[in-house]
């Protein structure tokens, strides 16, 4: 049995967060390749690593004086390696680091520093090998993970060896630069390296016991999820539930390698089962719940424009053109509504609107801002009926207004917009009916 587990930033934020690593690695044979995170935060107003890279190196390319800044992330390593005894120098790093940071190497660079020094004092510390991602994990030149190339080097690689530590979140381009993924992409980095070794799971270790019916920061406590599926997960993941980086599933979903969340802090706990599909019930209706806020609608309105053939197209050429992706487009007789990212949208307001007069002639154009999206998930709710009436009266009682509504046709979830500031409210009677008290 081949175990790949993947350790988040909070996971290895301190000496004491390393022991717990080292004994559940060791706790099991099968757990021999890992892939770390930089170190995250060790209390809340703690920085991570990887924003203290960002705002070093942003000083670095202003030409400014970067030397505290830099001190500061020596420190946080250098106290790892001291409180755990090791035997272990990174000064040559840091003058690697340091001269590249001043010959501007690139702000993936060195973000990338942090999962690349702590996979080497974590390698150190268990007595596996170290593996640069670089030399394993490509991009190919626009930018894109390359999975081809990837899985033919760093199967080649990790096939000679009995375990390694090769560190998440970077890889390289077809020229020798380093480049990342987007925030949270070590967890995408386990996920191609599970997929490499073939494993037969994937554990991704956290902070918390698992997937979460609800976001901890919104409800205190909410039940964890036995088990999700991949489509429910990613619905979830897209939403604003960032356990897990949205795009972490495709490499193993390919492989049906299945996940599973787990907690660095309570390894005693059963935690998350992510799998392609499940005949287990769910304990509630909904499997989950997740939302964000920053979203803006453009309302079309036209007379008639259900009868002229090509509307859509038009309206949406206008987005596109300006390149902006939307989100969800509710409709009806002679309306059409689209959603998209308010700060995207921003930037490219008055040429959209000018585009959408010029193609589609409307009878006009209103724009809302400040929205919430608020993603209502479950894979049991094609069989249960009135989901969405129970989901819309629990809403009118705590004084919600609905001003959207979007249900997919695969029927897995109901997308529900609000103003930004009935988020929370939203979010809290959406819990309590379904999973208070289970309706
Ligand atoms: P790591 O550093 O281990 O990758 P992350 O911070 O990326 O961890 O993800 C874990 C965090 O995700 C939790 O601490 C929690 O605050 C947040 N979170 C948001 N939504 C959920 C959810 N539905 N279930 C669990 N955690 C969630
Ligand atoms: N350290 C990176 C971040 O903070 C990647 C990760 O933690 O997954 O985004
Ligand atoms: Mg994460």
């Amino acid at each position: 049995m081949t175990k790949v587990v993947k350790f988040g930033g909070s996971s290895l934020a301190s000496a004491e967060q390393f022991k717990k690593v080292k004994e559940i690695i060791t706790a099991e044979d099968s757990r021999r390749f890992v892939v770390p995170s930089a170190p995250g935060k060790r209390f809340p107003t703690d920085i991570k690593v990887t924003d203290m890279l960002y705002g070093c190196y942003d000083l670095a390319v202003k030409g400014m004086d970067f030397t505290d800044q830099f001190n500061a992330i020596k420190e946080r390593f250098y106290s790892i390696i001291k409180e755990l005894g090791l035997d272990l120098s990174l000064e040559k790093e840091f003058e690697v680091i340091k001269a590249c940071f001043i010959g501007k190497a690139g702000r993936d660079y060195a973000a990338s520093r942090g999962e690349y020094l702590n996979s080497i004092v974590l390698a150190n510390y268990l007595g596996y090998n170290f593996i640069d991602a670089a030399d394993v994990i490509f991009f190919n030149d626009q930018g894109q993970f390359d999975s081809k190339k990837t899985k033919k080097v760093l199967s080649a690689r990790l096939e000679t060896l009995d375990n390694a530590v090769v560190p998440g979140f970077y890889g390289s381009m077809p020229n020798d630069t380093i480049k990342t993924f987007s925030r949270g992409g070590s967890d995408v980095t386990g996920s191609i390296v599970a997929s490499a070794v073939n494993a037969d799971l994937y554990e991704n270790w956290t902070d918390v016991s698992g997937f979460l019916t609800c976001d901890p920061r919104i409800i205190k406590n909410p039940a964890p999820i036995t088990t999700i599926t991949y489509r429910e997960l990613r619905e979830l993941s897209y939403m604003g539930a960032t356990v897990l980086h949205e795009d972490a599933i495709f490499p193993v979903r390919k492989a049906g390698i299945p996940i599973n969340i787990r907690n660095t802090n309570k390894p005693e706990d059963p935690g998350t089962m992510i799998v392609e599909s499940t005949s287990q019930k769910p304990k509630y209706t909904i499997t989950g719940i997740a939302g964000k806020k920053g979203f803006t609608v453009v309302n079309i309105e036209k007379a008639m424009m259900n009868a002229e053939v090509g509307f859509g197209r038009k309206v949406l050429e206008v987005f596109e053109k300006n390149g902006i992706c939307f989100e969800h487009t509710p409709s009806g007789i002679d309306t059409m509504s689209v959603v998209v990212h308010q700060a995207e949208f921003a930037d490219k307001e008055q040429e959209i609107l000018a585009g959408l007069h010029r193609n589609c002639h409307p009878d006009s154009i209103e724009i809302e801002t400040d929205l919430a999206l608020i993603a209502v998930v479950g894979r049991a709710m094609k069989s249960n009926r009135g989901t969405a009436g129970r989901i819309f009266s629990a809403l009118a009682h705590a004084h919600v207004n609905v001003k959207m509504i979007d249900q997919g046709s695969s029927e897995l979830n109901i997308i529900i917009g609000v103003s930004e500031e009935d988020f929370e409210a939203a979010n809290k009677a959406i819990y309590d009916i379904f999973v208070e008290t289970k309706l």
